[in-house]
């Protein structure tokens, strides 16, 4: 099988972006795999000869008698549940906010590892801005820009070499 990766995090933060990035931009695919639950978006990706599967959350298509929260934590739990790596994406730029603090806890409850990533970090020093999200209590803050690809690739072999 195939190591799977978990993009999550709140909205805005630029999950979507690096999903695309680590796909090469194909489209997500939606075909069965095997065992996965198929309601999300999941892609192939590919780092040398090491092949892996990604999954996005977001794009949240609530029910009627789901609010769009309720929608989020089901797509973050089954998405988290199915990775052999998890990628908690905050904002560098908009800072640490209640919701992530909602999802670092959920991840510990798990006791699911992630590795946090801040995206947006394109032009910023060390440092300083990053900070506070060592508060979460997840370890180091890797800084990624997603739109302009810096630390993507670091990234990724950070997190295939974690497994
Ligand atoms: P998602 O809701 O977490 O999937 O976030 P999206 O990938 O849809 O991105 C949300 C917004 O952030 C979009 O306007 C993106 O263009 C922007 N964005 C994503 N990555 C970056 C980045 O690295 N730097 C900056 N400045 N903006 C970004
Ligand atoms: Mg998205």
């Amino acid at each position: 099988m195939k190591p799977v990766i978990a993009i999550v995090g709140r909205p805005n933060v630029g999950k979507s972006t690096l999903f695309n990035r680590f796909t090469k931009s194909r489209d997500a695919i939606v075909a069965d795999f095997a065992g996965l639950t198929r309601d999300r978006h999941y892609g192939h990706g590919r780092l040398g000869k090491r092949e892996f599967i990604v999954i996005d959350t977001g794009g949240f298509e609530p029910e009627a008698d789901a609010g769009i929260y309720k929608e989020m934590a089901k797509q973050t739990q089954q998405a988290v549940a199915e990775a052999d790596v998890v990628l908690f994406v905050v904002d560098a730029r908009a800072g640490l906010s209640g919701q992530d603090h909602d999802i670092a806890e959920y991840l510990r409850r798990l006791g699911k590892t992630a590795l946090l990533v801040a995206n947006k970090a394109e032009g910023m020093r060390e440092g300083a801005q990053l900070a506070e999200f060592y508060e979460l209590g997840l370890g180091d803050v890797l800084p990624v820009s997603a739109a302009h690809g810096q630390g993507v690739r670091s990234l990724l072999e950070l997190a295939l070499d974690s497994l």
